[in-house]
């Protein structure tokens, strides 16, 4: 079995003031159809990092004004950059397909035929740190810069704590600890909430979790002697 070697690649961006940008792998050409139709593969959005082999091949349209389209066919090179293989721009869109374009796309076709392997594994670009200090999206406690995750596209981005590394919520009210039976003063436990029932412990208890208490048992086990049941959360 060869291995296929999978660049890193970023997929051409727009520039500002280009309407309706599209990226697609073009791994066939169907000429039955018209226009960007005919070029068959996966979308690729334009800006996002995806992993791809040498000699793929990305074709991208802009529209670069109301009548203008510029056409571009871009190869990833045996060095993983993008190689431009033809930039063109048309008066009028009933030609950005036409039969130059269209002979160009066979041909790069026919010299770099698309590769079989697995699924396209594409992904957006690795988080990032958080510059600033921020608060986390999920637990709402403050994350200092560095130490969580820049999540989200651009304009709606989130900061969260590291996966696992939220703080854990205390609990504000009295309880018993699900797993010694002892009395949890408030803050002074870590709230769980295992097949969805909250629960508290104490925060370095000596037992181990065990399962919800039940009848007898609980009423045995429940420190200020009232009863305690799986429907009491
Ligand atoms: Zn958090
Ligand atoms: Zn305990």
């Amino acid at each position: 079995m060869s291995v296929i070697l999978l660049f890193e690649i970023k997929v051409p961006p727009a520039e500002s003031g280009v309407a309706k940008p599209w990226r697609k792998r073009l791994e066939a050409l169907d000429e039955t159809q018209s226009g960007g139709y005919m070029c068959v593969g996966a979308w690729l959005e334009a800006g996002a990092v995806c992993f791809l082999p040498a000699g793929a091949l990305i074709v991208g349209v802009d529209r670069t004004s109301v009548t203008t389209r510029r056409v571009r066919l871009w190869r990833v090179n045996t060095r993983g950059e993008l190689t431009v293989m033809r930039d063109s721009t048309f008066k009028s869109w009933a030609s950005e397909f036409g039969d130059g374009v269209r002979k160009s796309l066979r041909a790069a076709l026919a010299k770099y035929p698309p590769r079989p392997y697995g699924p396209l594994p594409v992904r957006a670009a690795a988080p990032r740190a958080n510059t600033w200090a921020a608060y986390c999206s999920q637990c709402r406690k403050p994350v200092a810069a560095g130490a969580g995750l820049l999540l989200g596209p651009p304009g709606r981005r989130s900061v969260q704590h590291k996966p696992g590394k939220c703080p854990p919520l205390r609990n504000e009210r009295r309880g018993s600890c699900s797993a010694c039976g002892g009395r949890v003063e408030p803050g002074a436990g870590i709230l769980t909430c295992p097949q969805g029932a909250w629960r508290v412990r104490h925060d370095d208890c000596p037992e181990g979790e065990r399962p919800v208490l039940r009848g007898v048992e609980a009423a045995a086990g429940a420190p200020d002697g009232r009863p305690v049941s799986t429907s009491e959360r």
